[in-house]
């Protein structure tokens, strides 16, 4: 077996080993907790785990007044985050119990994430907002390797990138063709953006929204009307607004 076959099995078991550990942990101490040591760890666990509790669901109760109010709460910024963190895969998974499609759980979950980001102080007008958008929005056809530097595009119009390009002009914004989650993470580290517009699918979305960290991310979908990846479209206008949304305010 490979050393990343085994990294990934390797830990599978010792999660299972975790989970069984604090199963077996639980038990013993309920089992003999009559002595005093035993009683003391049953309450500081008890005490952790209500604590994590009450984050989180501050993390959902600042989600809800954030939005209903329009007005950020900063001082929760971190239980909002680890709120979406521990519970985003829970939900998912809830969701398929539920018969709730993945797509509608990442819909929700970037709408939701886009009303917290329009909720937020605006930016200053010189803020540096980088846009991204995914390869597939070019013209299959097209010859010009716009991954590398989205300015080889010739702007024949045949997609949307000449739009995008121009629009980003306008507002001194800068664009970049992401293939990936990685590369995505590379241009926020490397432009050191006060907000990100980024256009994709609802997965890739969720997933860079998940990503970004504290960088305000405000999620554009592309249509995909010839199926996935392939000349995906997206709505200029709507990339345009996100964009006077983040350096304006909502
Ligand atoms: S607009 Fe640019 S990227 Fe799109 S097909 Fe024309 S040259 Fe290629």
């Amino acid at each position: 077996m490979k050393t990343r076959k085994r990294l990934y099995v390797g830990l599978l078991m010792a999660s299972l080993l975790l989970v069984a550990g604090i199963i077996t942990s639980g038990w013993y101490l309920l089992a003999h907790r009559d002595v005093l040591m035993n009683r003391i760890i049953i309450i500081s666990a008890l005490v952790v785990a209500a604590a994590l509790l009450l984050l989180i669901g501050g993390g959902i109760l600042a989600i809800v007044l954030s939005i209903v109010r329009c007005k950020p709460i900063p001082s929760l910024d971190g239980a909002i985050r680890m709120a979406n963190e521990v519970l985003f895969p829970i939900a998912l998974f809830l969701g398929r119990i539920l018969g709730i499609s993945k797509e509608r759980i990442w819909r929700s979950f970037i709408a939701v994430n886009n009303s917290l980001v329009k909720a937020r102080k605006a930016l200053s007008p010189a803020s540096q907002v980088l846009i991204l958008i995914p390869h597939c929005l070019q013209d299959s056809e097209c010859p010009h390797k716009i991954t590398v530097d989205v300015n080889n595009c010739k702007k024949c119009g045949k997609c949307s990138i000449k739009d995008l390009i121009e629009m980003a002009d306008r507002h001194n914004a800068i664009l970049k063709v992401a293939t990936g989650g990685t590369l995505a993470r590379k241009y926020i580290t490397e432009v050191k953006p006060q907000g990100v517009v980024a256009v994709a699918c609802e997965r890739d979305l969720s997933a860079g929204i998940q990503d970004s960290g504290v960088v305000p991310v405000l999620g554009v979908l592309n249509s995909r009307p010839n199926g996935p990846c392939l000349n995906t479209e997206v709505s200029v206008e709507e990339v345009e607004k996100a964009v006077n949304l983040i350096i304006k305010g909502g």
